[in-house]
């Protein structure tokens, strides 16, 4: 037998198995159900998707809008004349979302398959309207150490600088002082970024603009701004009504959020918006008219699903600000509840609190613990819990944390039953077995 093969019975009923290499498009045909069950069975060892608190990434969707994802699963986006329909959705969505983030008239935007995309359209917009105020040179776009490495991604692939700033002294995600000192005459913008992968925090959008107008009223360099909003385009609004992080800002050219993250739509889906036609240069916008009618298209890919805007436009309708408010607000209260849990367990100390994302990152408190916050991932993942471990970005490279993202559909029954599995790991770590929870249970003298 092949190391690298399965073996399956080819037809229920029939005698006799088929190996089914791994690495080669197999021969033959097996049956549908055959194959359904031999994927399914391989797909259990995937971690449970609803234990993860690793990722920001939707996991839970209600019935209906998985029946409406099925139904609308063989559409593709880019057939705007087929499906004139879905576009109309799409058109509506980016319509809502430029109402959402402040835009002064109608702005103008795209859904692209995640924030990533969506980050390169921006980053790219950026290049084109430095181009065309004549500079030359190498450019160069300032954000924090902490951006998400979609941001690295675009400096790479497009050939602009990265001017990573350190975090620290204070602080963990972007300063105002620190952006303007970074930007000179090659700069193309300024990412910040509304809510920190590392921890969750905002970084001080207005406090950043106010700096950039300052710089420009010296005689400095004019630099747009644009805001990673991946997580936080479907937060601040709803519960942080009263901060201006968005297209209220002049300076702030263009946003993105993930559709998939706080949109609560499955993966996925992001949001590409420009504050008005002048923010995106025309030459980026393409007309295709092979699929018949002529229809603008920006973006990196071509075909891509149509069920995630269906999906995206079903849940602003059915959540509306209110639906999206009591998630939000839900969300936030357990992980505000959690991080006050795991600050009295005492062995942690809280670097952010659920204050702004849902999000608390923390570090063990004592430098001569013993044990390490990589010890208690492990640890956790024994009980199922997915709960990552990573240094902070340069600046603060020697603070290593642990990270929960609290989303829909994670109760504060749950967010208990991960305090009674952390103490426990914790007892255990630091040996004093007293401790955990329920430890006494079948404890015979
Ligand atoms: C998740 C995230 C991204 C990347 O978004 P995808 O939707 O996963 O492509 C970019 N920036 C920030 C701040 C993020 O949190």
């Amino acid at each position: 037998m092949d190391d690298d093969a399965i073996w399956v019975r080819p037809q229920l009923g029939l005698d006799g198995r088929v190996e089914i290499p791994r690495g080669r498009l197999p021969e033959h045909s097996i049956d549908a159900h055959a194959a359904r069950q031999l994927v399914h069975d391989e797909l259990m060892l995937d971690g449970r998707s609803r234990l993860n608190l690793a990722t920001f990434v939707t996991t839970w969707m209600e019935p209906e809008a998985r029946e409406l994802m099925a139904e609308c699963q063989d559409r593709n986006l880019v057939d705007k004349d087929e499906y004139p329909q879905t576009a109309e959705l799409e058109r509506r969505c980016v319509a809502m979302l430029g109402d959402l983030w402040g835009a002064p008239g109608t702005a103008v935007g795209t859904s692209t398959t995640g924030s990533s995309e969506a980050c390169m359209l921006a980053g790219i917009a950026l290049q084109r309207r430095w181009r065309a105020r004549g500079a030359t040179g190498r450019p160069n776009l300032v954000m924090g150490a902490n951006v998400q490495v979609c941001w690295e991604k675009f400096c790479r692939y497009w050939d602009v600088e990265p001017r990573l700033l350190r975090v620290g002294d204070g602080t963990t995600h972007l300063t105002a002082e620190r952006a303007v000192a970074a930007c000179d005459a090659q700069t193309i913008g300024v990412v910040a970024i509304l809510g920190s992968t590392f921890d969750g925090t905002y970084e001080p959008v207005a406090g950043i603009a106010a700096a950039l107008d300052a710089l420009r009223d010296r005689g400095g360099p004019d630099v747009p701004m644009h805001v990673d909003a991946a997580s936080g385009g479907f937060i601040a609004p709803f519960l942080d009504p009263d901060l201006v992080w968005d297209f209220r800002l002049a300076r702030v050219q263009s946003i993105n959020a993930s559709g998939h993250k706080y949109g609560l739509v499955y993966p996925g889906i992001g949001w590409g918006l420009w504050r008005d036609e002048a923010a995106l240069p025309r030459e980026l916008v393409f007309d295709v008219d092979y699929l018949g009618g002529s229809m603008p298209t920006y973006g990196l890919s071509f075909s891509r699903p149509g069920a995630q805007v269906a999906a995206q436009y079903y849940t602003f309708v059915r959540l509306g600000r209110e639906g999206y408010r009591a998630v939000g607000q839900d969300c936030r209260d357990v992980a505000r509840w959690l991080a006050r849990e795991i600050g009295s367990i005492g062995a942690f100390s809280l670097l952010s609190r659920g204050e702004e994302l849902p999000v608390l990152a923390f570090s063990v408190a004592a430098p001569d613990a013993g044990w390490t916050v990589y010890d208690v991932s492990e640890r956790l993942r024994a009980h199922g819990w997915i709960v990552p471990a990573y240094p902070m970005p340069q600046g603060l490279e020697d603070l290593h944390v642990l990270r929960i993202v609290v989303r829909n559909g994670f109760s504060r029954d749950m967010a208990g039953l991960l305090v009674r599995d952390l103490q426990s790991v914790v007892a255990r770590l630091t040996g004093d077995e007293a401790r955990a929870p329920g430890a006494r249970i079948g404890f015979h003298h």
